[in-house]
């Protein structure tokens, strides 16, 4: 019997459970329907284009013919609002149906919308989706100011891409400094003054009160503390929402992602999460969480999409790990990158332009926070989920002719799916 195996998202983690899927079952039915309207492609070159580092050309994840020549149906442009686990289908905004025996969910997030008095204006956009990087685009060809909302990673792209395309740009950030939930002040020191040479105006411990209009577009922006901010288009980047509203209803256990084992299973039989929407367990923390990047997106999808095909392929040690570039300073951090609380080791090393910080418990490496040289950082990524202990090594692992990689347990005894 043909079974038919249905993917919900065309983002890393439902790509890569196709493309595992096919390699181990070569005769099944593979569907990938995603709101999306476009092939996979790289979302977090997005910024890049806006930036204009890169061309739309660097986008896609493959050309169009693969999907042709690995048999993987691509339903785009359709949004799923249901799922129906008792007759194994699930429902589309169109009306149309579609039955599975083996289904994964892959919607990831999407963009936490601003909820200030003007927040619907013309001109106020967000970046996840190709269409939206095309709007963006155009608009900022037409502007001459911009705000952008958000410290973070996204936050501080977009105040990158819209002061490359030649805006006057305010970030603003609600906290003391750049990303605080993962990196300490040294490193966000080093990504604030690249910013900032590049004349973006940083603001702050400051946030949009409201967004002016006038005839329905926006002209300018009111802080929290009263300053009005001429702009034309203004970038929200305030976090990520779990697309999980379409489960409403199901028998699918969900909390802040869908809770999976770490087979990727969700609680219904055949019906499994990975990504940005899987809530897994985490080694470094203790509980399930879940994990909002590209790494983990591929590898748990790949995990997933083994097990839906018949495997029993388990994934150990997923951790947060972002990996980023931006004016060609890499930064990385994983795991426990900037704990609180009491019993950890803290390691760091710092020169002009770069930053490197290991965070240790009990003689094992938990978190780390590379700014400007990232070398080794597979190898500690590989250190954290393989929880080995480093203890006889602890005053040379920041030396610069250590080698951290000679730490990592041969390929058999890692843990890693
Ligand atoms: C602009 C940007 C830059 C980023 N940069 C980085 C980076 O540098 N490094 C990094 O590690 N991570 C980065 N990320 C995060 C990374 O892209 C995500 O963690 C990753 O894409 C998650 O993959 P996913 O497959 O789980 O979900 P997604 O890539 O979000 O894909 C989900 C798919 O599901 C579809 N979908 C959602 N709901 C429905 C529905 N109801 N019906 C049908 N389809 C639906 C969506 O349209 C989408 O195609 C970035 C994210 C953004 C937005």
């Amino acid at each position: 019997m043909t079974l038919r195996y249905l993917i919900i998202g065309s983002g890393p983690a439902g790509l890569r459970a196709a493309e595992e899927i096919r390699g181990l079952a070569p005769d099944g039915e593979i569907f990938m329907v995603s709101e999306d309207s476009r092939p996979p492609y790289y979302r977090y070159y997005l910024p890049d284009v806006v930036a204009n580092t890169k061309g739309e050309d660097k986008l896609p994840i493959h050309p169009p013919e693969f999907y042709l020549e690995q048999r993987i149906g691509l339903v785009l442009g359709k949004r799923v609002t249901s799922v129906d686990t008792q007759a194994k289908s699930i429902a589309l905004a169109d009306g149309s149906s579609l039955a599975y025996d083996s289904l994964l969910i892959a919607t990831g997030s999407f963009s936490r919308p601003g909820v200030w008095p003007g927040a619907d204006l013309d001109g106020v956009v967000y970046l996840r989706h190709w269409d939206e990087m095309v709007d963006i685009l155009d608009r900022l060809a037409r502007s001459k100011r911009g705000v952008v909302a958000g410290g973070g990673l996204l936050g501080i792209e977009l105040a990158w891409g819209f002061r490359a395309r030649g805006l006057a740009v305010d970030w603003l950030i609600r906290d003391s400094r750049f990303w605080p939930q993962m990196m300490d002040a040294p490193a966000s020191r080093i990504l604030e003054e690249k910013v900032e040479a590049a004349g973006v105006s940083i603001r702050k411990d400051e946030e949009i009160k409201d967004i002016l209009g006038v005839g329905g577009k926006v002209v300018a922006v009111r802080t929290a503390r009263g300053e009005e901010i001429p702009a034309e288009v203004v970038g929200v980047a305030i976090g990520a929402v779990p697309s999980l509203q379409f489960l409403a209803g199901s028998d699918v256990k969900i909390d802040r992602g869908i809770l999976v084992d770490e087979y990727l299973r969700s609680s219904v039989p055949d019906v499994y999460a990975a990504g940005d929407i899987a809530q897994i367990y985490d080694p470094v923390h203790g509980d399930y969480r879940v994990h909002t990047n590209w790494d983990n997106a591929e590898r748990q999808g790949k995990v997933a999409g083994a097990n839906m095909a018949g495997q029993s392929r388990k994934l150990e040690g997923g951790i947060d790990h972002n990996l980023m570039k931006l004016y060609e300073v890499p930064f990385v951090s994983m795991g426990l990158a900037n704990p609180t609380g009491e019993g950890f080791d803290i390691l760091t090393k710092e020169e002009p332009g770069t930053y490197r910080k290991l965070v240790l418990k009990d003689g094992r490496i938990v978190g780390a926070a590379l700014v400007g040289d990232i070398k080794g950082q597979r190898a500690v990524h590989d250190l954290i989920v393989s929880q080995i202990d480093v203890s006889a090594n602890r005053d040379h692992l920041l030396d610069p002719g250590f080698s951290i990689a000679s730490l990592v347990p041969k390929p058999a005894a890692i843990k890693v799916g």
